[in-house]
This record gives structure tokens, C-alpha cells and sequence, in this order.
């Protein structure tokens, strides 16, 4: 078999995606995917941020990458088993992006890592941040080449070892440093991008507006039934049954298992609820698809708006932080539930408000209470000590006994 790639071209690539990203004003993370051969099949960057506005919060280089995967195998198109594919990416993958890795049974090469919120973010490569029972698999498939050199770029190689396929082995000190500081020339940045809504005591209620207003219409256009119930705020009930109902049914025909999340502002309307769309994607599952929803329906609306008109669709549809996302079916341990755990920090990015302390809430829980806490607790700092991200079950029995 002729080698066609190094360890160190295969992060030229993906390092070269990430200044793209940069310059697209995004976090500067790039990626690019390889099949058994070395080939490379497909490059890409983040794409969160677009004109400085939140496009797609779930829209990181490896997510999207395998999300091309699925989409170009539904298509017909011949590719490789996951087993057989590695994703290379120039920063160590957030929580949401190894749920996603490991639910496909993907392999990975990382170049920078980062010590918030990596999934390797002590570099001990032990995954201690994964529940248990997926910790040997990310040992044997998440690899951290060596960086030959004397600067602080510099390490031993950790983890499982490059691919046989790669002919050099090490990633140039360089081009260590180049992902690692496009990274974080623009983490800050972006992030701050994120808390650019106005706060709860300023956001107006959707409930209030004509029918032909353009925000309802846009709402109503990706789901028709947004504004027809309303709950008390944070305090989904019984109410939510049908849309729920509704969703977790077209799950089930598109490949799930029966998920659904909806999701309510802070006033408690009903604004979206989703299905999931796992005929496309493995890993597109019901929460995915309601924030990446949720976050399109604003940016469309504001992408070609005044700063006036901006200002309003952020106070009628205001950031999910401070309303709340319901889900049929609460986290397991699982990689897909990984996924959603670091997709909901992803659509977070910043600490939550104090006055709203439940905008994660289940109906019916896959865990106890304490287990699911204590997957939260374990991962990396982010996700930990900024979002602290804590799923509780919904109050109202009427809901729970109505999926159970
Ligand atoms: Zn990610």
C-alpha cells in the first residue's frame, strides 16, 4: 500500500481551515476527514458565527464533518466504514464533537489541545470527563501525536498511537502553534458573541404580536404550532403532551427511538418542538435539531436586518438561556447523550443566569438523578464550573405520567 500523507501535512490541512474560520470572524478550529489511505476526503472549519452572528452554535468542525459523512453515504456516495475513517482536527474536540465521534465509532487526531473545554483537557489522555463506559473507547481512538521541540508547544505523544497509514508520525512545532493560537486569538470573541442578548427583564413576549408579523411568520414557518401553547414560565405541563407526542411519533419514522425536544421562552410559550432527523445523520437526534433550528430562525431573520430591527427578534425571540429546553426523554450515559450534554454547553457558551436555574428539564428520566449529576460534574471546566449544566426532571406529574 503506497502512503500518501504525514501526520504533520494531515494538521497542515486542518490548521489551514482554521485561519478561514478566523478570518470568518468564527472560533478558529479547522478539520478535515481521512479514509484508511491517508486521502483526504472532505476539509472544513467552524461555522458557528457568521457576520457576527450566531448561525449555528452546534456547527464545529468535527459535528460537521460527520454530519457530511452520513449525509454523502445516504446519498450513495462510497466511503469507508467509520472504523476505517480518522477525523484530524487542529483543537482537541468539545464534548458535544466526541459524543459525536464515539456514537459513529469515528477516529481522531488532535493537534492543540484546550484546557476548558477539551475532552482531554488535563492532556492525561485517561478521559476521566466521559462517563465510564466510554472511556476505553476514546483510549483506543482519540490520538495526540508528538510535538518535537523545546517550546511550550512541545509534548509527548499521548493516547492511541497515528494511524499506520501516516508517514511521518509528529506534528511540526509550528504548526502546533498555529492551532493553538488561531484558537485563541479568537475564543474570547466569539463567545462574547453569544452574550449579546439583552437580559430576561427586557425580553417582550412573542404571544403579543399580530399573526402576520414577520417573527411569528418565521417562527411558525419552521414550526407551525410555536405560540399555541403556553405554560407557566420554566414550569412545563401536562399542556406540552400533543406537540411532544407529535414529535416523538416522526422520530420514530425518521430512525429514532422516540425523542423529542421542545423548547419555551422565558414567558413559557411553546416555540419550537422537534423530532429527530436520524435518516440523515446518525447524529442528528431531536435536541441537535431544535437548537440548530432555533439559532438559524434568529440569524435568518436578523441577517438582513437593521441594528433596530435586530434589537427587536432579540427581544421577542430571546436567547435559550433564559427560557426552556424539554426533553421527551432525559440523558443517559451514553455517546448520543454526550453529545447533547456538550451541544447544550455549545448553545450556552456562558454562564446562565441565576434566576433561571431550569433550562435543562426531562420528562422521563434514563438515569437517577444523582448519576446524571455526576456525568455533569465530570465534565471538562467549562461545562463544569462556567454553564454548570443541570438537567432536572419537569415538576408536573400529569406530564410524566402522560410518556410514561
Ligand atoms: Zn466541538
Amino acid at each position: 500500500m503506497k502512503k500518501v500523507i504525514d501526520v504533520q501535512a494531515a494538521v497542515a490541512v486542518a490548521a489551514a481551515e482554521a485561519i478561514v474560520a478566523k478570518t470568518q470572524g468564527t472560533f478558529g478550529v479547522g478539520g478535515a476527514m481521512l479514509d484508511q489511505f491517508g486521502t483526504v476526503l472532505k476539509s472544513l472549519h467552524n461555522n458557528v458565527i457568521r457576520q457576527g452572528l450566531v448561525f449555528d452554535p452546534t456547527a464545529h468542525g468535527e459535528r460537521q464533518l460527520i454530519d457530511w459523512y452520513y449525509a454523502e453515504r445516504a446519498k450513495g456516495t462510497p466511503l469507508p466504514e467509520p472504523q476505517d475513517i480518522t477525523i484530524v482536527t487542529s483543537l482537541d474536540p468539545c464534548c458535544m464533537c466526541t459524543g459525536a465521534i464515539l456514537a459513529g465509532g469515528f477516529s481522531v487526531m488532535v493537534a492543540a489541545t484546550d484546557a476548558n473545554a477539551g475532552i482531554n483537557y488535563d492532556s492525561s489522555a485517561s478521559f476521566d470527563a466521559l462517563p465510564e463506559g466510554l472511556r476505553p473507547q476514546a483510549q483506543a481512538s482519540f490520538a495526540y501525536p508528538a510535538v518535537l521541540g523545546d517550546s511550550q508547544y512541545a509534548r509527548a505523544a499521548h493516547g492511541m498511537a497515528p494511524k499506520s497509514f501516516f508517514i511521518g508520525k509528529t506534528i511540526g512545532e509550528p504548526t502546533q502553534a498555529l492551532c493553538s493560537l488561531v484558537f485563541e486569538a479568537t475564543a474570547k470573541g466569539a463567545m462574547a458573541l453569544f452574550d449579546s442578548d439583552p437580559p430576561r427583564s427586557r425580553l417582550k413576549d412573542p404571544a403579543t404580536l399580530s399573526v402576520k408579523h414577520a417573527i411569528v411568520c418565521a417562527l411558525k414557518k419552521v414550526y407551525p404550532e410555536a405560540l399555541t401553547v403556553r405554560c407557566q414560565p420554566q414550569k412545563p405541563d401536562v399542556q406540552l403532551v400533543p406537540a411532544l407526542q407529535t414529535a416523538m411519533a416522526r422520530d420514530k419514522v425518521m430512525g429514532g427511538k422516540g425523542d423529542a425536544v421542545a423548547l419555551l421562552d422565558s414567558f413559557g410559550n411553546l416555540l419550537l418542538c422537534m423530532p429527530g432527523r436520524r435518516n440523515k445523520s446518525d447524529i442528528r437526534t431531536a435536541f441537535m435539531e431544535c437548537t440548530r433550528a432555533y439559532a438559524q430562525l434568529r440569524y435568518k431573520l436578523m441577517e438582513h436586518a437593521t441594528p433596530e430591527q435586530r434589537e427587536e427578534i432579540r427581544q421577542y425571540l430571546g436567547h435559550p438561556k433564559d427560557g426552556t429546553f424539554v426533553f421527551a426523554n432525559g440523558p443517559d450515559d451514553g455517546a448520543l447523550s454526550f453529545m447533547e450534554l456538550g451541544a447544550y454547553g455549545s448553545t450556552m457558551e456562558g454562564e446562565l443566569p441565576a434566576s433561571n436555574p431550569a433550562q435543562f428539564q426531562y420528562v422521563l428520566p434514563a438515569l437517577p438523578q444523582r448519576e446524571l449529576e455526576h456525568i455533569c460534574a465530570s465534565m471538562p471546566p467549562l461545562y463544569r464550573h462556567l454553564i454548570r449544566i443541570r438537567p432536572v426532571q419537569v415538576a408536573d406529574a400529569a406530564l410524566i405520567a402522560a410518556l410514561s
